[in-house]
């Protein structure tokens, strides 16, 4: 019989072991420890994260104006002319590319950039509340968050551009339980997208008994930017064209599988955890 030892890791990850073996000495002289970790039923494996605007929901211009009418209050820039897109990006980054496009003195002093995603937060509450257009939910989307949240070799969470507290708000006002996503990584933690899946991996690490890389990450969004910022952790990106980019483009951008929405579930399903 081999010596084999089993330890459990954190709390929460009851089903998952590591099992190594005693050590050996190696032809080179050294000793060596074979190490592997072993899944049992149950353990969380994958690390499915969604981004909100675009893939859950559509909250038809309510960011927008309250990202213009912060901006206007904070910093007195004028942007409802803008030609800046918003979708991909995270909110200080928006604010940022609206203040270089006004050519504003302030456009790269990260205090004021805040200042203005703060007021933005209680803009975008009035909004939501003054309930002139509700937002609404994509085809598909409450089934398809139900059938993930349900499978218990699955962390459900968020990656999104939004700040956290807006990312409360719009779920909120789409009648979707903010605390069902048990992890999340939002603008608010950093202003480059590309620097969020590795966040939200960490944060996962205590639900999965360690930090998720590659394909166990899987990033649902509707833009491209969706799909690559996951490129450094291995990230698997899985597109959605109920944003303002058809899957053609969301493939282009490295896609591991697009869909015109998640309204027909089983495919979806698949391409998460094929
Ligand atoms: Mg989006």
């Amino acid at each position: 019989m081999p010596d084999v030892t089993a330890r459990h890791l954190a709390e929460g990850s009851r089903n998952v072991i590591r099992i190594a073996s005693r050590p050996r000495r190696t032809g080179a002289g050294f000793a060596s420890r074979a190490q592997c970790w072993v899944y049992l039923p149950g353990v969380h494996r994958k690390l499915v994260l969604f981004d909100i605007d675009g893939t859950l929901l559509h909250t038809h211009g309510a960011g927008r104006r309250a990202i213009h009418a912060a901006l206007f209050n904070e910093m007195g820039a004028e942007a409802t002319a803008s030609r800046v897109r918003f979708d991909g990006k995270t909110d200080p980054q928006i604010v940022r590319e609206l203040l270089a496009e006004a050519a504003h003195d302030d456009r790269d002093d990260d205090e004021r950039i805040a200042a203005v995603c703060r007021q933005y937060v209680d803009l975008l509450a009035v909004e939501l509340e003054a309930g002139t257009c509700q937002t609404t939910v994509y085809p598909g989307v409450v089934d398809l968050l139900n059938r993930i949240e349900a499978r218990r070799d699955t962390v459900l969470g968020l990656l999104t551009g939004n700040v956290a507290e807006g990312a409360r708000l719009k779920l909120g006002s789409a009648g979707i339980v903010p605390d069902r996503f048990r992890v999340g990584a939002y603008g608010s933690d950093h202003h480059e997208r590309s620097r969020l899946p590795a966040i939200a991996a960490a944060r996962a690490e205590g639900l999965m008994g360690r930090i998720p890389t590659g394909p166990d990450i899987v990033i649902l969004g509707d833009t491209p930017a969706d799909m690559t910022c996951g490129l450094e952790v291995g990230a698997r990106g899985i597109g959605v064209a109920t944003g303002s980019y058809d899957t053609a483009a969301l493939l282009a951008a490295g896609a591991y599988a697009a869909f015109e929405s998640f309204a027909e579930l089983e495919p979806v399903i698949a391409a998460i955890y094929a």
